[in-house]
């Protein structure tokens, strides 16, 4: 038998040939010949554990393939993606999309170095949340605040610091889960701290809390049921009456409020989301919420309360882990400073522009896509429709956020099939399926996204293989 081998063309001949000529404009002349050594090995591999004898391609054939390879494996698989879903706090795609004036205070200490712990009136090393601290209380009227990489990360540190060793006590109804990783009795276990259930599911009263009080107990927690809701034949204890019942055995009163809005927004149809300075005022000792849910900033966990709780949670040896870095801090910093103005607040914050754009905007702009998107060679028809969005993946019913979309039907394949290639398209696209037609909600997409939402899905639906390297940053228009 002849070897096999022999008609492999050389690491050499397939760097002379043009598609990867070519390629090392593109990328750089190291990444090709690496991915060319490894497409090499892989390909010899195959050949030798080949059942049968495999047809070497020509060296320009190998040479296409490997090119594409190439631009597969640079794409990045961490991208920007437009979100059509109309679920406005997406897990999946990174929750809140940052204000114009966050992506630059992120940009100016992101190149050099910031006065990250030191005081700059005295020199002096000082507190990394001080940045943001002064701004937290002024907002929630709260005695002290810290920071962390996320509320997942202030729970369990705020568990650790305040209840380790001994008992938190928490209403049955109450034992969420966040997301297959995040469900409060493991976070309660992980913590060192042990869950006292009380109640029941449907109904928890304040007797109850008081009778679980023993010498074990180290604190009463209050969870917001973010992402759904018992309704019915229920009862609840207000966080004012937990306060009242902790004050009166000197046990400290954790809240998590979860999203974390930092003023009413049940006139957009978000209805029941706890807010923090509220839950200040009703007197609880740390409030927890999360900085990228309805805050509309980085991801970050924020614990704001009264001074000697939030010290002793700020001074636990877990919390150099959990601490948030130089961007985190000029983002959250830059974000909290567009709440001082109420009049724009709803505009500046993207998060919040989004909420309240009125249906009749995006009834305009659902009228005015169709019949462009219907042009679309891959789309068949495309209908605007009025529908209803939910805030997170998890829907709440009773928080349902009116909406305008466009519904499409794809001029070949599955539904499944058309929505997979607008995810791996450039930009990547993601609409929600909905009775055999993809949903491209317009809640989610930023107006200034419209023109590429449409040059997304204009294009030709059979062709093969990967299109181009675009890496235009979607920048969110204004920066
Ligand atoms: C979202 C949420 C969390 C987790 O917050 P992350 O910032 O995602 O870590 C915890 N508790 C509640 C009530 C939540 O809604």
């Amino acid at each position: 038998m002849q070897n096999p081998f022999r008609n492999i063309p050389s690491v050499n001949e397939l760097l002379e040939s043009p598609p990867l000529r070519e390629m090392v404009d593109q990328v750089s002349h190291s990444v090709v010949v690496s991915g060319v050594r490894t497409f090499l090995r892989d390909f010899r591999q195959d050949v030798q554990h080949a059942a049968s004898e495999i047809k070497v391609p020509t060296a320009a054939e190998l040479a296409e393939r490997i090119a594409e390879w190439i631009v597969k494996d640079e794409t990045p698989s961490l991208r920007p993606v437009i979100n059509a879903t109309g679920i406005l706090l997406h897990t999946g795609l990174g929750r809140a999309p940052l204000a114009g004036e966050a992506i630059q205070a992120m940009s100016e200490v992101a190149a050099g170095y910031a006065s990250v712990e030191v005081d700059l009136a005295t020199g002096e090393r000082s507190q990394r949340v001080l940045a943001v601290e002064n701004l937290l209380t002024q907002i929630t009227g709260a005695e002290a605040a810290v920071v962390t990489n996320n509320n997942a990360a202030a729970t369990l540190l705020t568990l650790t610091a305040l209840g380790n060793g001994r008992e938190v006590i928490v209403s049955r109804g109450q034992l969420i889960e966040i997301g297959g990783s995040y469900r409060l009795p493991d976070v309660m276990t992980a913590s060192g701290a042990r869950l006292h259930e009380v109640g029941t599911t449907n109904k928890t009263r304040l007797s109850d809390y008081e009778q679980a009080i023993g010498e074990e107990t180290a604190a009463l927690m209050n969870v917001h049921t973010s992402n759904y809701r018992v309704v019915g034949f229920t009862e609840d204890v207000a966080t004012a009456e937990l306060v009242a019942l902790g004050r009166k055995y000197k046990l400290p009163v954790i809240d998590d409020i979860g999203s974390g809005a930092l003023f009413d927004l049940s006139k957009f149809g978000i209805n029941d989301e706890p807010i923090a300075a509220e839950s200040i005022k009703a007197g609880a000792d740390a409030v927890l919420f999360s900085g990228d849910k309805l805050m509309g900033g980085p991801q970050c966990g924020i614990i704001v309360g009264k001074r000697a709780v939030i010290s002793k949670i700020a001074k636990h040896p877990m919390m150099r882990a959990m601490r948030v870095d130089k961007l985190t801090l000029a983002a959250l910093a830059a974000t909290l400073r567009l709440y001082r103005d109420p009049d724009t607040v709803e505009q500046t914050i993207p998060l919040l522009a989004l909420i309240s754009t009125p249906i009749e905007n995006l009834r305009l702009r659902a009228g005015r896509l169709a019949p462009q998107l219907a042009e679309c060679k891959a789309v068949a028809t495309a209908e605007p429709i009025e529908d209803v969005t939910y805030l997170g993946g998890g829907s709440v019913p009773t928080q349902q956020i009116k909406t305008c979309c466009v519904a499409l039907t794809p001029s070949t394949g599955s539904v499944g099939e058309f929505a997979a290639r607008l995810r791996n398209g450039f930009p990547a696209v993601f609409g929600r399926v909905c009775q055999d037609r993809l949903l491209l909600d317009l809640r989610t997409v930023f107006p200034h996204q419209d023109a590429k939402l449409i040059a997304a899905i204009d294009v030709d639906p059979v062709a093969p293989g990967p299109q181009v390297l675009d890496s235009t940053p979607d920048t969110g228009g204004d920066v």
